[in-house]
């Protein structure tokens, strides 16, 4: 069985085809820069990669090269589109309705659009491409794999936030929560490593990538995370700024005299990594610039592992204890230095760095703990795009159950 991971964004397309068999990847790829000059397909098929550079006018016109190039006769890694035998798409936001992978059918595409004014920026584009794989692979079954869903076991406490309760009835204001396939595939994989049950564990996950999340599971369900009604919040990101006095951006508004499309612009995309150290988004080249003894940049990198660690300490307290603590995403897989921050100094939790295992575990499984840390610390490379493709394995193959609940495997 093959099956299709496609993640849409607004101008690009990631795709995948694995081979459920082996779990091997036959094939995989980006459609960039859609609808405006320059598109092109990267193409890569093992270790060879093709750059395709041509006009790609919408979605449609991206899947149907993808599906071109995987059944071409020279570069192809299937002889005909019918060998897909399923396609998981990767979508944002799930608002309260779906707590797993669902099959897209007409009712979750109408429940997907009525999710936009939750994600105006990532829904829409996520509906263009699952709209434009159905019509370029008819009669092939769908899957939706929501980055909210993992976190739908969140109780109450922890996802109502303390405004006027008519706006979460009124507009369902609330904390949802992202990474969701990220954080559930870490923790199972760091359950296997650990050879004990995910429901017997206390597991905090932190997802530092671009953007960047802290997810509390305990027994296999997600009781808290750092990201709330939007992506915005929690922690320092490449570009976001995360958790702020809510009263700055009214503040700004009013001292700047700007509206609140400016607002948004400085929160999301000039705040965090960049807006602190005035350097670059990119974690690397905020600390060459450390190196080289630039303050602000040394402030990012600090206020940055300072943080993840006050959220470490937050879930702790939150599930009465930890037994893993895994690192996963750009920055989790590879920095040890943001690593060494966030670990030192938390003796009192049980948490005991293994210095020379943490420098040398990069974008590879490792334990990174001595062996008298009560608590487990682990490197896991995150791979949505497998838990993708096993989610919607799961799903066509049990067509009878129509929304999976994470916790139910
Ligand atoms: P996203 O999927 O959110 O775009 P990634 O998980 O790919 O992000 O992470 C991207 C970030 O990871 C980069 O901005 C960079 O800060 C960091 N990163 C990537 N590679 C390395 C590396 N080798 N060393 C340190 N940081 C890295």
């Amino acid at each position: 069985m093959k099956i299709l991971v496609i993640n849409s964004g607004s101008s690009s397309i990631k795709f995948q085809l694995i081979n459920m068999e082996n779990l091997e990847v036959l094939a995989k790829g980006l459609v960039e820069r859609i609808g405006i000059s320059g598109s092109k397909l990267n193409y890569y098929r093992k270790a060879e990669k093709k750059v395709i550079e041509q006009p790609i006018k919408d979605h449609k016109e991206g899947i149907n090269l993808i599906i071109s190039y995987l059944t071409d006769l020279n570069e192809g890694v299937i002889k005909d589109k019918n060998e897909i035998s399923a396609v998981g798409h990767r979508v944002v936001h799930a608002g309260e309705k779906y707590s797993g992978t669902v099959v897209l059918n007409e009712d979750v595409m109408n429940a997907l659009k009525a999710c936009i004014p939750l994600a105006p920026l990532h829904n829409p584009p996520n509906i263009i491409g699952i709209e434009a794989a159905m019509n370029i692979l008819p009669g092939i079954p769908m899957t939706g794999i929501f980055d909210t869903a993992f976190h739908h076991t969140i109780p109450e406490k922890a996802y109502i936030y303390a405004i006027p309760y008519k706006y979460y009835e009124k507009y369902r204001i609330r904390r949802y929560g992202f990474h969701g396939t990220s954080h559930f595939y870490v923790a199972k994989e760091g359950a296997k490593k650990l050879g004990k049950d995910l429901k017997e564990l206390k597991i905090i996950s932190c997802h530092l990538g671009n953007g960047s999340s802290i997810t509390a599971i305990k027994n296999g369900e997600s009781v808290d995370t750092s990201m709330g009604f939007t992506p915005l919040e929690g922690l320092v990101m490449g570009t976001r700024c995360g958790d702020i006095d809510p009263s700055i951006p009214m503040f700004l508004q009013k001292n700047e005299e700007i509206d609140y499309n400016e607002v948004d612009r400085i929160l999301n995309k000039m705040s965090g990594l960049q807006g602190i150290s005035e350097v670059s988004s990119d974690i690397r080249d905020i600390e060459k610039r450390a190196e080289d003894g630039d303050h602000q940049a040394h402030l990012a990198i600090e206020i940055l592992a300072y943080r993840i660690k006050k959220y470490i300490g937050s879930y702790i307290a939150a599930m009465n204890g930890v037994d893993l603590i895994v690192f996963t995403a750009g920055i989790g897989e590879n920095d040890c230095l943001v690593r060494k921050m966030v670990l030192e100094d938390m003796e009192f939790f049980g948490i005991h760095l293994d210095s020379i295992a943490n420098d040398k575990v990069v974008r590879k499984y490792g334990v990174i703990s001595t062996p008298d840390s009560n608590v487990t610390v682990m490197v896991i490379p995150t791979n949505e795009e497998l838990e993708i493709a096993k989610q919607t394995l799961k799903l066509v193959l049990n067509k009878e159950k129509q929304d999976f609940g994470f916790s139910s495997y």
